[in-house]
């Protein structure tokens, strides 16, 4: 945290999420450095004119526009976290590369809720046996979304794994190491049959659905829900800026909302 006012170059200033980050941010005294590259045609020359006064970078534009952007912070690194989501293991490389040199966050969900939800599903996905617990992952967003299924569902999907690989490092001690599971991705219509462990995700998409995250864990006679609604993405903008105040005080390297949260 710091109570001097920083300049924050927002990448994606006019977008809804840039518009509640703006808010926020100025609205704490803190400087915004707007990049909007609907009103901007030359946003490589804004991007670079910013880069030089910037503190601190906050991106939730487009996978074309982080391209853009991490070509110029690899030039001029700064600070910075990323909230675009669709991003390919090419973005993932540069921010690597980046990461060597400052301290960065990308999350595709920046909600307490959600990071909560993570924990709380490879908790679960470490106590119920994958031959005897199907996991199902569904997810819905509004018609605007461009990528299905969504960063979070994905993250979601790690931490299942993540539950199972621990539970399985104990269990293989005792002599019954698990594969990885495959992971199924529905589609409208879904499937006949699931292979014992895969993993299920299915997107929904439609009006004005902010974000709802639910992982089943259906067994046979019971079956667990965990749910994650988000009503207000205030909370995505609330919790980018509170990654942003922590990462000010940290040595170069990659971080997660688990480290911001200390969950
Ligand atoms: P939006 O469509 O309202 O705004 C997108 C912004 O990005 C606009 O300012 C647009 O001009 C800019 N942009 C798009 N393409 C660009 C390019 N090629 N170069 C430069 N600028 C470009 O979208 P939004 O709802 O604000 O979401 C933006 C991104 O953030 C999306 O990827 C979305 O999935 C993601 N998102 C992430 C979280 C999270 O918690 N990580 C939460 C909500 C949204």
């Amino acid at each position: 945290m710091t109570d001097t006012p920083i300049n924050v170059l927002l990448f994606g200033a006019g977008g809804r999420m840039g518009r509640h980050l703006f808010r926020i941010i100025s609205g704490e005294g803190h400087r915004c450095l707007e990049v909007e590259a609907r009103q901007d045609p030359d946003v490589r020359g804004a991007l670079d004119e910013h880069l030089l006064k910037a503190s601190m970078v906050i991106d939730f534009s487009s996978p074309e526009g982080t391209t853009l952007l991490l070509e110029r912070l690899l030039v001029r690194p700064v600070p910075c976290v990323i909230g675009t989501t669709g991003l390919t293991a090419a973005h993932h490389e540069a921010l690597d590369v980046l990461a060597e040199r400052v301290p960065l966050i990308c999350a595709s969900n920046f909600s307490v809720g959600l990071n909560l939800l993570l924990s709380l599903t490879a908790q679960a996905a470490g106590a119920l046996a994958p031959e005897s617990f199907d996991v199902e992952i569904v997810e819905a967003h509004h018609r605007h979304k461009k990528d299905a299924p969504s960063g979070s569902a994905q993250v979601l999907v790690a931490s299942v794994e993540t539950g199972r690989a621990s539970s399985a490092g104990r269990a293989s001690s005792a002599g019954r190491a698990r594969k990885p599971d495959p992971v199924l991705f529905h589609g409208p219509g879904m499937t006949d049959g699931r292979p014992t462990g895969s993993i299920g995700v299915a997107a929904v998409r439609g009006g004005d659905v902010v974000g709802e995250h639910t992982v089943f864990f259906l067994g046979d006679g019971e079956r667990i829900e965990l749910s994650h609604r988000a009503t207000d993405r205030v909370i995505f903008a609330n919790g980018a800026w509170r990654a942003a105040m922590w990462l000010l005080g940290q040595q170069p390297g990659r971080y997660t909302m688990k480290n911001v949260l200390g969950l």
